[in-house]
Parts: structure tokens; C-alpha cells; sequence
């Protein structure tokens, strides 16, 4: 009978200088030096690093990842490494290039970067108490620490998750759990029979501006919501809610016969970074009681900011909010968190499983409010960026790249080659076009650039033309590295509308 070890190819002999397979007692010293050397030849290629991007196509790069052959491992971790080097490190997407100008992805803090070791190598857990111990209290002092930043109140809460897609998904789920709650208990009361929950989820709906995130929509998909659950409110030519209009959609909605079960404000649309109205959003949703929720995945940085932090206003009065400390806290992916008002709410996405945490335990457990079970201890990343640089310096870097949108701004609507797409960004995006030229000059213009490996930048449409977006989050950027690649642009756009 055959074996399982008969179906395995035969094991290539591991070289004698190889690192020991596991980390732990006998191997702290290789992993010392294996750690060491991966740095060191990490900072050559950040201190070499000539552009942004290779550009490289997917078909140049697959026939060399597709030939490896995974069951047959090489002689030595440095092979691996070098084999590494071709396939992904000579043509990634370096984010602290100056010349990287395209989405949200920020250059990150070097006191996270270190503490990403440190969580890979201890691999702590955050669910429960007895696999993080000080973990899950580091991680509680900032959730409580950005709870105060936001004003949120003594019963404030929330947990870390692995984006700002989870947070919102988070936040619906909760929002949709204390509608359907409420629904049922005033049928109760009404009628004095039971109704199933389940009955409720078609007549649900969320309320977000057409430049909130696609998350939304995703959310209110997964979470068994109607196919028209989440009801598009017009926006100002600032791209913002129109409180007014979200008002009147909140009325509609009842005489439908619906359930209005949560506003989503965003603060920092992707596209524009524009910050919807908080504090009147907040006193329609109080007024309709409705849960108010604040996608704050880009603003969130606004928390720190020494000249901008105005611009939040009203966000103290949210049922819940998410943070990207990812994008606007310059932290490693994934580094994340759900804040909410009332920590009861939490209570929806609460198990107890009898050999994790028990309900009659005695332990902090951060399972009980997460959607995760295994969770990485992302939180210590952004507790030696605070510890070791201070919450003002975060807010000063981004109160930078917002300066700079407005220097690159203006920039673009005083040359004639240019026009701009979009009035100044409240944040950190521009939006502009290439004067004369059609949706396709603009997408060729784009690729070449990004071929060229001369810079990188985003597109996107706005009333339904293409538009090239710049989305600034790296601090040590200046309008000298941003002014070459929009000549490279203009240039790229002659040829394609010439060739056309
Ligand atoms: C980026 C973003 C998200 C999604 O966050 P991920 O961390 O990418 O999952 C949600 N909302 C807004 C406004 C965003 O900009």
C-alpha cells in the first residue's frame, strides 16, 4: 500500500548553514543574523530604488512565478531570497518613492515597521486574554486612546480589524442587528406576536453620498440586505452629503414603509477627500434615530492634525467610525479599527465558545467583540509610532501631504496644458485632466507613464469622464518630484492624441 510518503517528491538534502526550521531557544541566533541580513539587503534596495514602478505587465512577470517548483525547496534561505528578488522585489510598487502619486498607500513609520518583527516573531494572538496578555491591553489603550481623540464618551469601545472594508462591515452589522431588534420589539408590543428577523433585512436601508466606498454596498450585500438596501444621497459640487436631501430620503423612506437602519458619513471620500457635513448629518440621523455611522479610512488622520482637526467636527456624535491608521497614520497594512459609542452594541458579533472564552470567564477577551477569531497584534505598530514619535509628528505628516494637494492644485489650474478636475481637495487628492483630450488619451497617457516607470498615478471618472487623480500621503514629497511627472504626462498625452 502506498504511503503518503511515497507521494511526496524526495526531500532536496537541507544545506548545513541553512537556518533552523522553527524560531525558538536554539535558533535566537540565526534568526538574529537571518534578520539582520534580510534588512540589510532591504536598505540597499530602499536607498537605490530608481523609480516607483517597472511597470512590468502581468504576462512579463507570470512564466517565471509559474515555474517554480514549490515542492522542491532550494539549498538555502539566501537562494530564496535572491529567487525572491526577481520574481516580486525588482518589480514592486515602492510607496516612499516621491514619484508614487497614485492611491492610497502611504510610505510607513519606521518605529512600525521595526514593531512588525517583533509581532511576527512573539506571534501573538489578540482574541483572548491567554495568548496576548499585554497585548490585548496595549491594543485596549489605543482603542480607548482613539475613542478620546474622537470624543466619543465613557462608554465608548471597538477592536482592530484588517481594513477599513471589515470596519464598515462591522459597523452595518451592528447597525443592522439594533434595527431589526428595535423592529421587532415594537411588533411585539403593537401586535403581541413574534416576528422573525429574517422578515425585516428587504425593508432595511442605509443612506450614503454616490462617493462613499464600494464597502458599503458590499457590506449590505453580505449582510443579506435587498439588492436596493443602500439608498444612494446627492451630493454638493464639493462632492459632500446634502443634509437636506439626506432628510428628505430618510421621510421617503418610512412612508415606504421601510426601515432606515443606518447613515454612513464619510469623512475623506476616496476619490476626492472630501468630508461630509458630520455635524448636521448627525442631528438628522438623531432627530430620525437612526444609527449614525462615520467611514473615517481616510480622514482618520484629522485626529492628529495640528491645522485640520476642525474639519471632524460632529464626528464625536457617531455610533461608530472607522479608522484606517493604514492610510493616514502611515502604519504597515494591515493596521485598522471599528470605534463604537456604546460598547453594548458589541454584543452582535458576540460567541462564547467553551474551550476559548467562556462566558463565565474572567479575562479580557477581544474575540467577544471582533469578527475575527486568530487576529495579529497589529496594534503594537502603532503604539511605538505614538511611543517613540509622538501623535503631533503623525498629524504634522499629514497635514503636509494635504499642503501639498493644494500647492499641486494650483499647480495644475494655472497651466494650459491642464485643467482641473475637481475644486482643491479637502485632503490630500487632485483630480485633473489633460485639456483637449478624450477618455482614451487619458487612458493611454496613464499606461505610458506608468510603463515609462517615471511616476505613478491614479484614474478614476467624474461625471462620467475620465479624470487622472493624484492621491499624496507621502510627506517627504515635494511639488519638484510631482511637477515632472505631470510634465511627463502632458507629454504622453500629446503623443496618444497624435497618434489617435
Ligand atoms: C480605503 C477605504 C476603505 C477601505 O479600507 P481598506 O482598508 O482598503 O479595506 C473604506 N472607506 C474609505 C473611505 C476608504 O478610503
Amino acid at each position: 500500500m502506498l504511503t503518503s510518503a511515497d507521494l511526496r517528491p524526495a526531500p532536496v538534502p537541507r544545506n548545513r548553514t541553512d537556518p533552523p526550521a522553527l524560531l525558538g531557544r536554539d535558533s535566537a541566533a540565526a534568526y538574529r543574523g537571518l534578520v539582520a541580513d534580510v534588512a540589510g539587503r532591504l536598505a540597499e534596495r530602499f536607498a537605490t530604488v530608481e523609480r516607483p514602478w517597472t511597470g512590468a505587465a502581468p504576462a512579463a512577470l507570470a512564466p517565471a512565478v509559474a515555474a517554480v517548483d514549490l515542492d522542491r525547496p532550494l539549498e538555502s534561505f539566501e537562494a530564496a531570497f535572491d529567487e525572491v528578488g526577481g520574481l516580486y522585489l525588482d518589480d514592486a510598487v515602492w510607496f516612499h518613492h516621491p514619484r508614487y502619486l497614485a492611491h492610497l498607500n502611504c510610505p510607513v513609520a519606521l518605529p512600525a515597521v521595526a514593531a512588525e518583527t517583533v509581532l511576527a516573531a512573539v506571534n501573538t494572538s489578540v482574541d483572548t486574554w491567554d495568548q496576548s496578555a499585554g497585548g490585548t491591553l496595549i491594543e485596549q489603550r489605543l482603542i480607548d486612546w482613539t475613542a478620546g481623540r474622537i470624543g466619543l464618551g465613557p462608554d465608548a469601545d471597538g477592536v482592530f480589524t484588517s481594513g477599513g472594508t471589515q470596519s464598515n462591515l462591522h459597523a452595518l452589522l451592528l447597525a443592522r442587528d439594533e434595527a431589526v431588534e428595535a423592529v421587532l420589539l415594537k411588533h411585539r408590543i403593537e401586535t403581541g406576536t413574534p416576528m422573525r428577523g429574517v422578515e425585516v433585512l428587504p425593508r432595511l436601508r442605509f443612506f450614503a453620498s454616490p462617493h462613499s466606498h464600494f464597502s458599503v454596498v458590499k457590506a449590505a450585500r453580505l449582510l443579506g440586505l435587498g439588492e436596493d438596501a443602500v439608498v444612494t444621497v446627492p451630493a454638493d459640487d464639493w462632492f459632500r452629503m446634502n443634509p437636506a436631501a439626506l432628510d428628505a430620503a430618510i421621510e421617503t423612506c418610512r412612508e415606504q414603509g421601510n426601515v432606515p437602519a443606518a447613515v454612513v458619513a464619510t469623512a475623506g471620500t476616496t476619490d476626492f477627500g472630501s468630508v461630509d457635513p458630520l455635524g448636521s448629518i448627525a442631528e438628522i440621523a438623531a432627530a430620525h434615530r437612526v444609527w449614525f455611522h462615520v467611514d473615517a479610512a481616510y480622514g482618520c488622520g484629522l485626529l492628529v492634525s495640528l491645522a485640520h482637526r476642525d474639519l471632524l467636527a460632529g464626528v464625536e456624535a457617531a455610533d461608530s467610525v472607522t479608522v484606517d491608521y493604514h492610510k493616514s497614520f502611515f502604519q504597515p497594512v494591515s493596521s485598522s479599527a471599528l470605534l463604537v459609542r456604546d460598547r453594548a452594541s458589541l454584543r452582535h458579533v458576540t460567541h462564547h465558545a467553551d474551550y476559548l472564552n467562556p462566558a463565565e470567564g474572567a479575562v479580557p477577551n477581544q474575540v467577544d467583540k471582533s469578527l475575527q477569531t486568530t487576529r495579529r497584534f497589529d496594534a503594537l505598530k502603532l503604539w511605538m509610532t505614538l511611543r517613540t514619535l509622538g501623535p503631533d509628528a503623525v498629524g504634522a505628516m499629514f497635514d503636509r501631504v494635504c499642503a501639498l494637494a493644494d500647492e499641486a492644485w494650483d499647480w495644475l489650474a494655472s497651466d494650459p496644458r491642464f485643467e482641473v478636475a475637481a475644486p482643491p481637495s479637502q485632503l490630500s487628492t487632485v483630480l485633473f485632466r489633460l485639456a483637449g483630450a478624450d477618455d482614451d488619451a487619458h487612458r493611454r497617457a496613464r499606461e505610458a507613464l506608468a510603463a515609462s516607470g517615471d511616476g505613478m498615478v491614479a484614474a478614476t471618472r467624474v461625471e462620467g469622464r475620465i479624470a487622472l487623480k493624484l492621491t499624496l500621503l507621502n510627506p517627504e514629497t515635494v511639488l519638484d518630484d510631482v511637477v515632472p511627472v505631470l510634465e511627463a504626462l502632458a507629454r504622453h498625452g500629446k503623443t496618444a492624441r497624435e497618434a489617435a
